[in-house]
């Protein structure tokens, strides 16, 4: 069986059972075994909600941590656009890509450029592939998984384009190999993250190939050894060419929405926010959806601005992206013969086939499963739908089956189990004196 690799990471010793993440997780992918958090591997879509909130410090991202950067020989950082947004309107983004040169990096390429191939290969794509409508956006490495996991059948209709991150980071190897005549394994590109689920899509990319990046920082890791470098910079220098170009469309690519209001298309839509996803997800697959061609997807509400390791209020940052895009050129130039020959040579695509990654069944003989499958709705019956969590499973259906499926006691139950309901009842104090003896027999 496939390991699956994750984002995150729970911390035993820091962890309470105060069951927060179990509560939200969309996936049903935490319980709470013996008072700590456990994840269910093949659930986690990576959204990073669950470590949004936790307050205990009991889920960290794994991402690379900015101090291990001496460590590599050539580094190159490729911002996300989210980042731009962190420094206030007065603050451009040529300072931000100067001051990640003076933290150390020894280049920055933005992902400007690649996005204007990627713009390319999507109206090619969509041009010569007419058959299967709405096409999916790629780029958020959550919104893979939830089609990956929940929403299998749907795998077929997401875009099978390197992401703008990837390809960039391809290009700068490329770039600078040729220039200063090194390996590109020589070179190590970090992406400058505004969420976990990026590490994912470098560790174990969803169509199962290899990244052109190296690594990640996430935005909170590095932003107060930048933040006084920026300010610093913008005082004294007046900058007015960026390092790596910059475009209207790369900055609008930090926030749900920027790629239709540049492009200005028909039929293409933005839906960001998991639950937003997962109803229009269902309304692809029931076929209610019509007259859509594109779907711009992002898993956070308002896109990378709002991601899990982004500082800024997600509003505002969003705010700023709109106003920096509008200082920049709205497209950069590229040469259409590259961009044609990466897209006739495959360069531009995904390098494997995206495959679904559906949950297991209750078993895989199907007279067990069906048993199983009545053993589970019989069960339910019997529980109460309180949902209290006090079993270690987000639900009483989810309990039911794992119930079912021979994974956990029925009385793991407080319902099922009259000495942990007499034990709850005398810590917090029930007075159960105002029922009958029928009531109160009941009650157990
Ligand atoms: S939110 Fe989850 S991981 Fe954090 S303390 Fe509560 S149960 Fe543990
Ligand atoms: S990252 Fe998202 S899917 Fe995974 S356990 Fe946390 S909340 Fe659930």
């Amino acid at each position: 069986m496939t390991e699956y690799y994750h984002s995150i990471q729970f911390i035993e010793e820091s962890c309470t059972g105060c069951m927060a993440c179990m509560r939200i997780c969309p996936t049903s992918a935490i319980r709470i075994r013996r008072g700590k958090a456990a994840l269910v591997s093949e659930r986690c879509i990576d959204c990073g909600l669950c470590l949004q909130v936790c307050t205990h410090k009991a889920i960290v991202p794994k991402t690379d941590a900015f101090s291990t950067l001496p460590r590599f020989s050539y580094k190159v950082a490729i911002p996300s656009s989210a980042i731009y947004g962190h420094f206030g309107s007065e603050i451009s983004p040529i300072c931000v890509q100067e001051g990640l040169i003076q933290l150390g990096f020894n280049e920055v390429f933005d992902i400007s450029t690649a996005l204007e191939y990627y713009v390319y290969s999507i109206e090619r794509w969509l041009s010569e592939n007419r058959s299967l409508r709405p096409v999916i956006l790629s780029v958020c490495p959550t919104v893979v998984r939830l089609i990956q996991v929940l929403f299998p059948s749907l795998v077929e209709h997401v875009l099978p384009l390197q992401p703008p991150r990837e390809f960039i980071a391809m290009l700068a190897k490329v770039t600078i190999s040729e220039r200063l005549g090194v390996k590109p394994e020589e070179i190590s590109c970090f992406f400058i993250a505004p969420c976990s689920a990026i590490m994912i899509s470098i560790k174990q990319p969803a169509e199962g190939s290899r990244s052109s990046l190296d690594g990640t920082i996430g935005i909170q890791d590095i932003y107060n050894h930048l933040y006084s470098k920026v300010f610093e910079i913008s005082k004294e220098h007046t900058l007015s060419e960026p390092i790596s170009p910059i475009s209207g469309l790369g900055i609008s690519f930090g926030y749900v929405g920027g790629l239709l209001r540049i492009l200005a298309k028909e039929r293409w839509l933005a839906v960001a926010g998991l639950s937003n996803l997962i109803r229009i997800f269902q309304e692809i697959e029931s076929g209610r959806l019509r007259g859509v061609e594109f779907i711009e997807c992002w898993s956070s509400p308002l896109g990378c601005c709002g991601g899990s390791l982004t500082v800024e209020s997600s509003y505002i940052n969003r705010s700023r992206l709109i106003d920096l895009s509008n200082r920049f050129p709205q497209r950069l130039e590229i040469d259409l013969d590259a961009a044609k020959k990466y897209y006739d040579d495959k360069i531009s695509f995904l390098h494997g086939k995206l495959l679904p990654r559906p949950l297991k069944p209750l078993d895989t003989n199907i007279l067990r499963a069906v048993k199983k499958m009545k053993k589970r709705d019989e069960f339910l019956k019997l529980l109460p739908k309180f949902n209290c969590g006090l079993c270690g499973c987000p639900t009483c259906s989810t309990f039911a089956e794992e119930v079912a499926s021979g994974q956990e006691d029925k009385e793991s139950c407080v319902f099922f189990s009259p000495n942990r309901l007499r034990k709850l009842i005398n810590l917090y104090n029930i007075d159960f004196s105002s029922l009958s003896e029928d009531e109160e027999e009941e009650a157990f």
